[in-house]
């Protein structure tokens, strides 16, 4: 079998790849080995413009949240799915420092910040000493739907290969790749954190980190809200919430462990007034990166091995984005950002 480009992996990264070479009439074929304790797997999906204690803006929030919205609403048509909503964050602050950074960041960040209107009003769900502030808008996209739906079409269309990559079956030749049956012009690799372990890009410097989150019943509070103080607790599937998440970059082991599970249950006794109860515990690594950039591009000396990665804590708004940009890169030659390209890195990649 004869394709533009073979995809490793259909996480968030693999899913927004394919869906852009695809629209650009690109003959594609998806090799994935389904991970349901993948990052895209369990994360909450949201985007939020502000991040930090001092509430500053996320990198080219003004350019991905839009492009991503747009994008996620056309997949919604084309896959007749409901895929995201806006909704808004209720930051409980946690200290009275943050309480000040929030109230000092104010008259700046008139976009997306404000202080909400009767803020005592969630005093029933929730103890908040130190008053609430609100991000708006936020979205939440249902990222598990989206990759389970777009899988179940790439099946359909006979373009999915569920099963185990293995590197050493990759033959690279000067104008082609050939993996098995599958002859390709290139390969990309959107494998997030096991992209570490590839000979062509296991030098870039990768700095994946876990999270881990609990998911929980809650009866009574109103889902129209994100609610953070610490940790997040996001409405997700079948009227749950998803309560997390750490950020660990020292780890044995990327599965679910009782010392999260007891902070985490310590920290939701003291803030929330509700009771509750633990439906599961996930955990996963995010495929992150030191400069918190991500790794997109061709490899400088093999020029048929890609890689789309690096999405770190944003998957939900980068990914959109940064597959259409690299898409019209292999199309069109358009040049990528230095930011993201690989090509920063050619010195050390070079074999
Ligand atoms: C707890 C947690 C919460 C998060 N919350 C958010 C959030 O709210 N908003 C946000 O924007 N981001 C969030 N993230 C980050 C987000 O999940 C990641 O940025 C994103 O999912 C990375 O996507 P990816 O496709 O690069 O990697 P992955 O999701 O890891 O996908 C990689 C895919 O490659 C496949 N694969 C790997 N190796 C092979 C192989 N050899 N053969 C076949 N297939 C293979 C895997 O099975 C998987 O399907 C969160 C992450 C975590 C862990």
């Amino acid at each position: 079998m004869e394709v533009d480009y073979l995809i490793v992996g259909q996480g968030i990264a693999g899913t927004m790849l394919s869906y852009y070479l695809l629209q650009q009439s690109n003959t594609v074929t998806i090799i994935d080995n389904y991970n349901p304790s993948s990052a895209s797997n369990i994360a909450s999906g949201v985007i939020n413009p502000i991040t930090g204690r001092r509430f500053v803006r996320t990198w080219m929030i003004e350019t991905l949240m839009p492009f991503a919205v747009n994008a996620y609403q056309a997949l919604e048509k084309e896959l007749n799915i409901s895929l995201i909503q806006q909704t808004n964050l209720l930051d409980f602050h946690s200290t009275p420092q943050m309480q000040l950074a929030f109230t000092n960041r104010l008259p700046t960040e008139t976009e997306y910040l404000r202080v909400p209107e009767n803020s005592l009003q969630w005093k029933k769900y929730f103890n908040y000493p130190f008053g609430v502030g609100e991000t708006h808008p936020t979205w939440l996209v249902n990222l598990q739907l989206l990759i389970q739906t777009w899988r179940k079409k790439l099946c359909t269309q006979q373009l999915l290969i569920a099963e185990h990559f293995s590197i050493e079956a990759l033959q690279i030749h000067p104008s082609y790749i050939q993996y098995q049956g599958i002859q390709a012009k290139a390969i990309i690799f959107c494998n997030g954190t096991q992209a570490a372990n590839l000979p062509y890009f296991q030098k870039l410097p990768f700095a994946p980190n876990k999270g881990e989150a609990l998911i929980l019943a809650i009866q009574q509070l109103p889902r129209q809200h994100i609610y953070k103080q610490s940790l997040s607790l996001v409405p997700c599937q079948n009227n749950l919430w998803w309560a997390g998440s750490s950020y660990e970059w020292n780890y044995e082991h990327a599965n679910p462990t009782e010392v999260f599970r007891q902070k985490t249950l310590q920290q939701l006794q003291q803030w929330l007034q509700l009771p509750f109860e633990i439906k599961a515990h996930v955990a996963a690594e995010r495929p992150a990166t030191l400069e918190r950039r991500p790794f997109i591009g061709m490899h400088p000396y093999f020029p048929q091995i890609g890689i789309f990665n690096g999405l770190g804590t944003k998957g939900c708004s980068l990914a959109p984005y940064f597959a259409k940009v690299f898409s019209e890169h292999l199309k069109y030659g358009q040049p990528l950002i230095p930011e993201v390209a690989i090509h920063r890195f050619h010195k050390i990649l070079a074999p």
